[in-house]
Formats: C-alpha cells, structure tokens, sequence
C-alpha cells in the first residue's frame, strides 16, 4: 500500500507512526517546512482534560476578556467556521462525541508515557499541571467548571502565594516539543521519505501534485480548510528561554492563557490567541513579558510562532472521504490529542474503520483541491 501524508506537524508524524507500526512500507510526507515545524512552537503540555467547547456564549465572553487585556487580536477568521458557529451556538454534540473524546485523551496520555518508558529522550514529565488564577472570582469559576468537567480529572485546589490560588491536575503531562520531534525524526521516523514541497494538489482519488497513491491523509492544520473544511487559526507563539523558573512543573495563566514549563536545559513560554492566518510575530514580546511573571529570564533561545487549527467547536474533525483521510481541528490541544488522531487517521487509511461518527462530520464536503496555498494573510 502506497501512502501520502501532507503535513508533517504532530498530526502527520504520529499518523505515519501508526502506519507504519502496521506493517506500510511505502510512506511518503509532504511537509513545505521541516518536519515538525508547524507545531514546535507549542508549550508541550499534554492536557486533553483541559478541552474548551469553541461554541459557546461562554467561549465567546472569555474571548472578550481575552480582548480587553491584549490577549487576543481578532483579524481573520474562516467565513465557513464562523457560520458553523454561529449555527451551533450553544448545541452539544451527542455522548457518542464525548466518549470518544474521553477514550482519545486516555489514548494519548498513555502513549506518550509509554514512549517515554522505552525511552526518555523527549524531557518527558509526568507531575501534573497547574491553572493559576490572579482573581478572586475567575478562581472560583474556575473550581465550578472542574466540577462539571466531561472528562471528571482528578484535580486539587491549592493555594499559591501572590495569586488567587490554584487548580491542580496531577494526571496530565508535559514535553519538550522540540526534543520529541528530534526523537521521531532519528528514530520511529527514520525510514520514512519526506519531500519537502509545499503541496498545491489533493485531489480524492488519492493524487498528490501528479504522483497517484492508494490513501492521502492530509494532517495540514490550518490549511486543511482548502478541502473545504471549516477549520480557522488562532495563532500564538512560544519562546525557549534560559533563566530561572519559580514554578517546578507546568502552569498556565488561567485569565491570560500563558502557559510556562521549566525543562531540562531550557523553560518554554507560550502565549497569543490571535484570530489570524498571517505569519507575523510582531505580538510575540507581549506574552514573553507576560511570561516573565513566572522566570526571571536571563536570554531567549529562539522563538516560533504557530497555529491553532480550530473546528467550529473545537472537536477534532477526522474521516475519509474515497482515497482522502483528513485529520485536524483539535485547535488548543494538537499535542494532546496527536496520538489519537493519528491513530484513527491510520485505522480509517486501512479500512479498520470506515467512520468515526460525529468526528466525521463535515467530511463528505471535502473537495478536491488545486491552487496555491497562501502562507500570509489573504485568507
Ligand atoms: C502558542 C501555542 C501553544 C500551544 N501549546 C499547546 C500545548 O501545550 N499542548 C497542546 O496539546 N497543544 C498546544 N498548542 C496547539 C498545537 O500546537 C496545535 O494544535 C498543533 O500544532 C496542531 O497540529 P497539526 O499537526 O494538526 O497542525 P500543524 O502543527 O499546523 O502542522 C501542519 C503541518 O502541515 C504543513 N503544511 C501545511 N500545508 C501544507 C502544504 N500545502 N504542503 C505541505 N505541508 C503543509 C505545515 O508546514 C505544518 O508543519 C499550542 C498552540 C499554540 C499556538
């Protein structure tokens, strides 16, 4: 069987991964930068338990909030994501959604432990993560949404000097981004031909550009949306700095969504929520600022910026349509739910599955595509 991926984010790479544990040889990736390089830029926080439905009046107040203090700046978003939206305000999907999800969240946390048990290369930690909160009353909203969480986490409320307090979640996990691409490069990865080539025809008879497979998975993120998905970007950037971290494990700024992790021989800071396809950075500094709230910070190492390639409510979409598979729209939590949808991407590559229901939705509108994809703002 001759397999074509396009895009060699964490999508891509775990989907050949689980190929390639079945036995498929002949796996070909499309990735227009390095592998891995859309989703470097992330904090590396393993936390499936943390998902935020995207359509909800709630959601939007807190993208309000998010506005007012500079977090969030809104330039583009996807005409059809927002109609979605907008059209499912408020809708649940079905329990068969949520399960689904609850089983991709436990899939992928194990995964990445058992990775990290053969060989922990990644600056693998499994000590939990902790929300702080600044204010009083966001706090204590906070503690009532863990209490109705779908996906029941253990979690702890704790007290943390200077702040609010805390909630504590002792089951999720943490990486080095970077370090696990390098590991999936050198090793899992290390037969598998990559062509680096940004990919301008998909068509779902299985054609890449002119070469014919028998199954593409498209793993693009953001641009997944050119098959004709409602898919938009909120884009966000993350710093690897050297210093000295106050904090000992992951913790994310609840009210200002800056995440930082102390690692091994470098801390990650992340931050932004912008509603934008263009690959600026100019907003960067303002969360590295923000994250010095948390290290004191002797020089930066590097920065990338990235995307958050979100589904209108923030489920993954993934499904076949004839020789297509898609795979993406996990928007805050690629890293987390990676494993899982690679995963389901290989099996409905296979023929294993044939649907995954409700994660499926929107794939029979998928449509050929042909053009160039544009990597600034002209979305
Ligand atoms: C600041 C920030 C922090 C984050 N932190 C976390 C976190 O701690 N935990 C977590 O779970 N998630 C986190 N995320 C979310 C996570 O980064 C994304 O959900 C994830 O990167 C999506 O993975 P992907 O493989 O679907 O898409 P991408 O990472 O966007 O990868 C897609 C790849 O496809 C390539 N590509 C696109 N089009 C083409 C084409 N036409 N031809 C060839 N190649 C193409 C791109 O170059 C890219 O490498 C964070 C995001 C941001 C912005």
């Amino acid at each position: 069987m001759k397999v074509g991926i396009v895009g060699g984010g964490i999508v891509g790479m775990f989907t050949a991964y689980y190929l390639k544990r079945e036995g498929i040889k002949d796996i070909t990736i499309y990735e227009s930068n390095f592998l891995g390089s859309g989703s470097i830029h992330a904090a590396g926080l393993i936390e499936p338990y943390r998902f935020d439905k995207m359509n909800t009046i709630g959601m939007i107040v807190k993208m309000l909030k998010y506005k007012l203090i500079g977090s969030t700046e809104v330039k583009t978003v996807d005409r059809y994501w927002l109609l979605e939206l907008l059209k499912n305000l408020n809708k649940d999907p079905p329990e068969e959604a949520w399960q689904k999800l609850r089983e991709m969240a436990d899939f992928s946390l194990k995964e990445y432990r058992r990775m990290a048990e053969e060989k922990n290369d990644f600056d693998y930690h499994d000590d939990g993560l902790i929300e702080l909160y600044k204010d009083k009353k966001e706090f204590e909203e906070g503690i009532e949404d863990e209490k109705n969480n779908p996906f029941h986490p253990k979690y702890e409320v704790v007290e943390v000097e200077g702040f609010a307090g805390g909630i504590y979640f002792p089951e999720l996990s943490r990486l080095s981004t970077e370090k696990f691409v390098e590991r999936m490069e050198k090793e899992e990865l290390n037969d598998i031909k990559v062509i680096r080539k940004s990919v301008s025809k998909v068509k779902l008879d299985g054609t890449i550009e002119d070469e014919k497979f028998d199954i593409v998975i498209v793993a693009a993120g953001i641009w997944t949306r050119y098959l004709n998905l409602p898919v938009t970007a909120f884009k966000g950037y993350g710093y690897r700095v050297k210093g000295e971290a106050k904090v000992d494990k992951g913790v994310v700024l609840a009210e200002e969504g800056i995440a930082v992790s102390p690692l091994s021989d470098h801390i990650k800071v992340t931050g932004g929520f912008d509603a934008d396809f263009s690959c600026t950075s100019d907003r960067a500094e303002l969360f590295l600022k923000r994250g010095s709230l948390l290290v004191d910070i002797s020089y930066v190492i590097d920065m990338n910026m990235g995307f958050r390639p979100c589904s209108p409510d923030g489920f993954p979409i993934i499904g076949r349509r004839e020789n297509v598979v898609v795979a993406t729209g996990a928007c805050r939590l690629g890293w987390s739910f990676a494993p899982a949808m690679g995963k389901f991407a290989s099996d409905l590559a296979l023929g294993k599955i044939k649907d995954l229901g409700y994660m499926s939705r929107y794939v029979k509108n998928i449509k050929d595509f042909t053009g160039t994809i544009p990597t600034s703002s002209s979305a």
